[in-house]
């Protein structure tokens, strides 16, 4: 497939995930909450999970926000992907979405819906907004007592 229309069907895709999310809502329970903003964009998300019995395991995310496309759409591809992960699986997906917004990784096979968000690296201005959802995912998991107050991080 040329470029040009495998960047093409990357862009429908985000467009279609930003207008039909599949995961927008609130997990229950709330297990995990954590509010997270993008100020150079000015997105903002509010994740929400439901955790395993042993708290080990993400049964479900879901995310409410506004943003732009790009920022919705990652929120949207990375809930379907964490679906059944332990925590420990989550954080290495968030540390190899980091790398691929430098160009540096890409997801195997079983993940590679999340290749889509690739050619986001391109445009430096919009890699903050691709990696909203997981800097605000890795806040959420390494928050100790769970439910937060409502204080949002920034990824400034
Ligand atoms: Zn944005």
């Amino acid at each position: 497939m040329a470029l040009d229309n495998l960047r093409d069907l990357y862009q429908q895709v985000i467009l279609e995930r930003y207008k039909k999310p599949r995961n927008r809502g609130k997990s229950n329970p709330v297990d995990r909450y954590q509010k997270g903003h993008n100020p150079s964009c000015g997105d903002t998300i509010e994740l929400t999970l439901k955790l395993s019995e042993a708290g080990d395991r993400i049964d479900e995310v879901k995310f409410e926000g506004e943003g732009c496309a790009i920022a919705l759409a990652s929120a949207d591809l990375m809930a379907d992907a964490l679906r059944g992960k332990t925590t420990v699986e989550a954080l290495e997906m968030v540390q190899r979405f980091q790398s691929m917004m430098r160009g540096e990784a890409e997801f195997p096979q079983d993940l590679r819906k999340l290749n889509v968000m690739q050619g986001v690296a391109q445009f430096p201005v919009r890699i903050k907004c691709a990696n909203l959802s997981w800097h605000t995912l890795k806040a959420a998991l390494e928050s100790p007592q769970g439910v937060q107050p409502a204080a949002a991080i920034s990824n400034e």
